[in-house]
């Protein structure tokens, strides 16, 4: 079966529904057509509590702080002219998620109610309760089903990108119905979300599988950073749960305390921001004091803090407590760092551009140059929104002259896979991946990495066509983004010089 559309998103968080919104803003004619994995809601955006990091009393703030904060966290790896584009684009990009209808929490005075965060020196985080995702992914579903230009396919896997003459001409994927669907489209996006579901303890919705990370791969387009995971250190340590329950650090910042196993405090000896040290500091001294004390977790201890308050401002993750029978005011809550965000990704200019032509990313599968090796908290939505913003501007030049490019119609055919068989390698990789596997000792890495290469070649063996069902081509999407992470980790810490995982995908960059 064969769609044409001006332009095909593939993914419905954030970036996905905000850039639909903008493009039809611009030209409410353009054809568009969004996809989801599965419902139109899952994804990591609806899972966002915190908020959004934007500038927003200047008195007692400047973008000229926003952007130091934003560069300190990403280790000197961001790139500037990036992260001053976005910062100071906030207020605009903010004022356009207020008209489209997205609720955020006012204090007494009726000014927005500014949370504070780690790694960041003043209160400037907006915010829906700890419901921030939810709200924004609820309120631009409603405006984007309201769109006579929009389409919207959900059940739908996206295998691979469509490539001709260098040039992308759409995606290949099967439908709700398993039927092989080619999109062509003039122009072609991946929002396709991040890869924490490569982890063994992971914060992320279960469809960030590194899908477009692994299509751009498959097609050899630009990836830079993938090494870059940001653990988050505060997720509720619950083992048999694929998605772990996260806690976020908008507590610390109103004064929750980390503890051992001796109910000590130990982030003092840390650093001097204590528990709201940015995540990478966090979750590395957590991971550091779990060895120590051989413990599978630290706690959360929320007993010293006014509870109504915390209800009131926390109606998530106070809620999660009560199911669990845990008593706040008394109980510790367990917790241990969780893969959280990918701040490398597919490389993308300004605008969104990757280097293949008629193929764009935004949101957490790009990689803008915002985030350097380490995200600030609440930059990440921040980034989704602008990014959406100014390629809709750019599509809505480059549409006017497009047109619709094909010669072969490519096919895939469905089959039926054992699902035990595609078990064992999701087991077998959840294994492997953790936190020691990308921040551990050199010995760790590289064993780590072997064992990763060796899972792959096993899977390409096993399954020479991975494209014949969506559970085994994402099955392979979550080896190959973990091939990548490894791989790239490895060379930065020099273990080794080169590494190619497999026949059907040889691209690594280095
Ligand atoms: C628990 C949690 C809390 C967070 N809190 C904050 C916060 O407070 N502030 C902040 O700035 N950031 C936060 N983040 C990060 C932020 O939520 C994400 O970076 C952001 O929402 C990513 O948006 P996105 O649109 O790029 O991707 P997502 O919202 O993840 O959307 C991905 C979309 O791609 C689709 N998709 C993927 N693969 C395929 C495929 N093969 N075929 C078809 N569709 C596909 C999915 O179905 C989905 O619709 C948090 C993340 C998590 C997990």
């Amino acid at each position: 079966m064969k769609i044409s559309t001006d332009v095909v998103i593939v993914g419905t968080g954030l970036a996905g529904l905000s850039l639909a919104k903008y493009l039809s803003e611009i030209n409410p004619k353009t054809s568009i057509l969004l996809l989801s994995k599965t419902t139109l809601d899952e994804c990591n955006t609806y899972y966002a509590q915190g908020g959004i990091a934007v500038v927003h009393d200047f008195i007692k703030d400047s973008y000229e702080q926003h952007i130091a904060d934003t560069i300190a966290a990403g280790k000197g790896l961001c790139d500037e002219e990036v992260v001053k584009h976005v910062i100071t684009s906030a207020p605009a990009r903010l004022q356009e998620l207020l008209s489209w209808g997205v609720e955020l929490d006012k204090n007494d005075s009726g000014a927005l109610d500014l949370g504070l965060e780690g790694g960041h020196s003043q209160n400037r985080i907006v915010h829906h309760k700890d419901q921030t995702g939810w709200e924004l992914e609820t309120k631009l579903i409603q405006v984007v089903q309201n769109l006579p230009n929009v389409s919207i396919q959900t059940s739908f896997f996206a295998t691979d990108l469509v490539v001709e003459h260098e040039k992308c001409v759409g995606i290949i994927g099967y439908n709700s119905e398993n039927e092989s669907v080619f999109i062509n489209a003039k122009a072609t996006v991946l929002a396709t979300g991040g890869s924490g579901q490569v982890f063994s303890t992971t914060s992320n919705s279960s469809v960030a599988t590194g899908d477009g990370i692994a299509m751009a791969l498959r097609a050899k387009v630009k990836i830079e950073n993938m090494q870059y995971v940001q653990f988050h250190p505060t997720a509720v340590y619950e083992p048999e749960n694929e998605q772990a329950f996260l806690i976020t650090e908008a507590i610390r910042g109103f004064g929750a305390h980390i503890l051992n196993r001796k109910r000590e405090r130990f982030l003092q000896k840390v650093h001097p921001d204590t528990e709201l040290a940015t995540r990478d500091i966090v979750s590395k001294a957590i991971c550091d004091e779990m060895h120590k004390e051989n413990s599978d977790n630290v706690w959360l201890d929320l007993s010293h803090l006014n509870p109504k308050e915390l209800r009131l401002k926390f109606p998530k993750i106070t809620n999660y407590c009560k199911q669990k029978n845990w008593d706040f005011t008394i109980d510790l809550i367990p917790i241990r760092p969780a893969a959280h965000y990918q701040c490398g990704g597919i490389t993308v200019d300004q605008f969104g551009a990757t280097s293949m032509n008629n193929l764009f990313a935004i949101g957490e599968c790009s990689h803008t140059g915002l985030h350097g090796s380490n995200r600030l908290a609440s930059n990440s939505l921040l980034e989704a929104v602008v990014y959406s913003h100014d390629l809709a501007g750019r599509l809505s030049i480059l549409l006017k002259s497009a047109v619709f490019r094909f010669s072969i119609e490519p096919e895939i055919t469905y089959q039926e896979i054992g699902r035990n068989d595609v078990g064992f390698f999701r087991s077998e990789l959840k294994n492997i991946m953790n936190y020691d596997s990308v921040y551990g000792s050199d010995e760790v890495i590289f064993e780590s990495t072997k064992a990763v290469l060796l899972l792959a070649k096993q899977f390409e063996n096993k399954f020479p066509n991975y494209s014949e069902n969506p559970h085994l081509c994402e099955t392979y999407n979550l080896i190959q983004t973990a091939v990548l992470i490894l791989s790239q980790k490895a060379i930065d810490v020099t273990l080794i010089s080169n590494t190619s995982s497999s026949i059907n995908q040889p691209y690594i960059i280095l």
